[in-house]
């Protein structure tokens, strides 16, 4: 791929990493907890937003995944900078409004916030779901620049709901993807990224990929993985991570995610995006802009400030 950093170049991934999250989830959703070979009985492949599934859900409607990231940008925007306790006050007025549907993991962290004022949930063996991971692309918007603030970011936003080590590794190893893509960088030099987590965590190795896509997290980054370095471009990528089934919603929202701010504004087909709300798209653009103004990384109009070799 042609490598680019202008600002402009830099805002259109963020946006199109945003609205991946949404039009994976909307693309995933309806296929949840489905098995391949379920979803190729019943749909053949599915390449299109057809809503339905356990949830009942329109074609385009979004769930969790995207409700909660727009939490966490909508916090961050109100506070004009990060907030945990304003992220926790968004999730808690989200919850209150019974969305259609929430983690198990999740509706704890936030009650335990309503209940109690936690801002941390403590260590969990439990809590290595993907629901901390799945709401990361704010988190990345907003620290773009700065490696250290998006560890202490991330680490911030999984905890008020997750806290476990590999949640940890995922939320922190996906925003350092992202700030890559967002980049210009080359996939091969993203797969080089990865290889400190492989080393770390070797559970989530994907080669040979085993096909599992729940909501363990190192299931759904395998997944995503797998499907983004195995694809050339946004749709095949999308198209092939959701029809892994299993949490198909989640794992649709992040290979959006990352899928979205390595192709840009070009690679999300048309089609998909007409099925989501015009309005939620024209506040997820904003939003994704108002993320980077924020981040550390400061816009000259002029390319970013790494140099063409590092790109490769
Ligand atoms: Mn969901
Ligand atoms: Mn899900």
């Amino acid at each position: 791929m042609t490598i680019t950093g202008t600002a402009e170049d830099i805002r259109t991934r963020a946006r199109a990493a945003f609205l991946g999250v949404a039009v994976g989830d909307a693309l995933g959703a309806g296929l949840e907890f489905m098995t391949p070979g379920e979803i190729r009985s019943k749909h053949g492949t599915v390449r299109e937003i057809i809503g339905g599934g356990w949830l009942r859900l329109k074609p385009g409607q979004i769930t969790d995944d995207t409700e909660m990231s727009l939490c966490i940008a909508r916090a961050i925007d109100l506070k004009g900078g990060w907030s945990l306790p304003g992220i926790a006050e968004a999730f808690a007025a989200w919850l209150r409004t019974k969305p259609i549907d929430v983690g198990d993991t999740c509706r704890r962290g936030i009650r335990n916030y309503m209940l109690k004022g936690v801002l941390e949930s403590p260590y969990n063996q439990w809590d290595a779901g993907n629901g901390a991971c799945m709401r990361m692309l704010p988190v990345a918007l907003c620290t773009f620049g700065s490696e250290n603030l998006l560890e202490d970011y991330a680490l911030q936003q999984a905890h008020l709901t997750h806290n476990h080590p590999l949640s940890d590794a995922a939320c922190i190893a996906l925003g350092r993807l992202v700030h890559l893509a967002l980049l210009g960088y080359s996939k091969s030099r993203l797969r080089r990224e990865l290889e400190e987590l492989l080393t770390n965590h070797e559970n989530f190795r994907f080669e040979p990929y085993h096909g599992l896509a729940t909501a363990y997290v190192v299931d759904t980054m395998q997944t995503v993985f797998h499907h983004f370095f195995k694809t050339r471009d946004f749709e095949s990528c999308l198209v092939e991570t959701v029809n892994q089934g299993g949490d198909a919603d989640t794992t649709g929202a992040i290979a959006g995610m990352l899928a979205g701010a390595y192709y840009g504004m070009e690679g999300i087909p048309k089609r998909w995006l007409k099925k989501i709300d015009k309005n939620l798209l024209e506040e997820i653009s904003t939003l994704a802009e108002r993320m980077l103004e924020l981040s550390p990384y400061l816009f000259s109009g002029q390319a970013a400030p790494f140099s063409a070799s590092d790109l490769s």
